[in-house]
């Protein structure tokens, strides 16, 4: 069997989007799957829009999601010496001519045949041209682009394309295409082909949005007496209007680079994206990379588009819900060890990172993440949210102030009474400290929710939380007593 070689090509005229990483994700997974090889191009050839910008942006994409890459990046603009090779070998062989019929003359006629209601196609004129012919054009210094000589044949260009079946369309349906500019400039088109073959690609894996492309490409290759690689085109990722997803209508929220800022998991992102046009055949969703090189097969990419339901997500994130769950997912779950190196990032980038918790208080750190991960969806949650494990300095949020504390103004006295009794405790475990909790809201005949609330309020700032006793040895008694002994501000502010 030939070795399996893909590529990723990126046009480098923007950030990697969603439907970009979902391409380079199937490409890499079949890569994996194949023991073979991904190529990372980079399809600068549209040199006003590409920027240096963009192709850091892909390339730490890339690598920030785990998709690593076999050879490359090759960046295309280096090879125009093979395109403009090629074209002249497609001229030599008869397999393209050049054409000498000027824009208006190409205008005009087109909008003729529209008003007829005819074939707007290119009508040949240049197609026979003898060899004097063109010499004399040349000589009168008429400018002239390349034209591919699609075969004069009855029947169908066909290719086999791995999701879809057997696609055709008729070769009287294609007109003589242009490869070649009157600037000298090799089409895309052609470029893209020309470096398939050079890479020795053997399965093209891409959206179908350029499937409009492919049967002339096929075309190129049969001329250029190479072999045809295997498609596969995948869906288009729309949105909630059925609109194709695009960094540019769609801005930084389809962006790869949103979701690294916003706290999500790489693997949790690539999981996600793998089902969006893809699917085991099984309920399964959750998987491991393993799991998936070995789960994943082209036959299983869907046919219809899939929607990315961004703008129905929760509000808080603003994204698709299902990808929050399987944040949440990973997060939950993942090897608390590797989780902590996670965050650890995080609260540097805050100024909440304490050096002890790489040694002394290792062992707490990692108590205290799996302790908290259970509620939190992204990895921002732990110096938001999970701010006050980290810090004195943390915000009282509005709502559980005004229900837990403000409600009950007894709890000014309640709660630093419970402070002073929890600090004559000397083993500071949960169940001591629930017991002293309930013995004194026995005392003063109140609900044991009245102190339990008021007390994660103080403690944690937020409204809700791990089970209140269990976070209390986390904090520590010195944290917990100065804490429950500080409340008056609350009042006053
Ligand atoms: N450069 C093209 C793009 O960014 C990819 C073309 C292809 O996959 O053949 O859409």
């Amino acid at each position: 069997m030939t070795e399996v070689r893909v590529r990723f090509p990126p046009s480098p005229t923007g950030y990697l989007h969603i439907g970009g990483a979902r391409t380079a994700l199937l490409n890499w997974l079949w890569a994996r799957k194949n023991n073979g090889k991904l190529i990372l191009r980079i399809e600068d050839t549209d040199a006003e829009r590409s920027t240096n910008a963009s192709i850091e942006g892909i390339i730490d994409g890339m690598t920030w999601l785990g998709l690593d890459w076999d050879e490359g990046p090759y960046f295309q603009t280096e090879f125009s010496e093979n395109h403009i090779q090629a074209a002249r070998q497609l001229l030599e062989s008869g397999h393209a001519y050049k054409c000498f019929c000027t824009k208006e003359k190409l205008d005009k006629k087109r909008a003729a045949a529209l008003a007829a209601r005819q074939d707007v196609r290119y009508d040949g004129t240049c197609r026979n041209l003898s060899p004097e012919q063109i010499l004399e054009k040349e000589a009168q210094g008429i400018p002239s682009v390349i034209r591919f000589k699609v075969p004069e044949k009855t029947g169908v260009v066909s290719y086999d394309d791995k999701v879809l079946g057997t696609i055709e369309r008729a070769y009287s349906d294609i007109e003589d295409f242009v490869i070649v500019r009157s600037n000298g400039k090799p089409l895309y088109l052609l470029c893209n082909v020309v470096d398939d073959i050079r890479d020795r690609i053997s399965h093209i894996i891409r959206g179908q949005d350029h499937m409009t492309n492919t049967t002339r490409q096929v075309l190129l290759y049969q001329a250029l007496g190479a072999q045809v690689p295997v498609f596969a085109h995948m869906p288009l990722t729309l949105d909630l209007q059925k609109k194709k997803i695009s960094k540019r209508s769609h801005g930084e929220i389809v962006s790869v680079q949103f979701y690294r800022e916003k706290g999500f998991l790489p693997w949790a992102l690539c999981n996600f994206l793998v089902l969006l046009g893809w699917n085991p055949g099984t309920d399964q969703e959750i998987f491991s990379r393993q799991e998936l090189i070995e789960a994943f097969t082209l036959e299983r990419i869907s046919k219809v588009n899939s929607i990315f339901n961004y703008q129905k997500g929760n509000a808080k994130f603003f994204t698709d819900p299902k990808l929050i769950a399987m944040n949440e997912h990973y997060l939950r779950t993942m090897d608390i060890s590797r989780l902590g190196a996670l965050v650890k990032k995080e609260l540097i980038a805050e100024n909440l990172w304490d050096k002890t918790y790489d040694d002394d208080k290792r062992d707490w750190y990692l108590a205290t993440l799996d302790l908290i991960r259970d509620r939190f969806h992204t990895l921002k949650d732990f110096t938001s949210a999970g701010r006050a494990y980290f810090s004195d300095d943390y915000e009282i949020q509005a709502k559980p102030l005004k229900k837990n504390i403000l409600k009950h103004p007894d709890l000014k006295t309640w709660l630093p009474m419970l402070g002073k009794r929890l600090a004559k405790l000397t083993d500071f475990n949960e169940e001591e400290v629930e017991r002293v909790s309930r013995e004194l809201a026995a005392e003063l005949e109140i609900k044991p929710g009245i102190l339990i609330n008021g007390m994660r309020t103080v403690l944690t700032g937020q409204l809700a939380g791990p089970s209140m006793f269990a976070i209390l040895p986390v904090l520590g008694k010195d944290k917990v007593v100065a804490r429950l002994g500080n409340i008056d501000h609350l009042y006053n502010d």
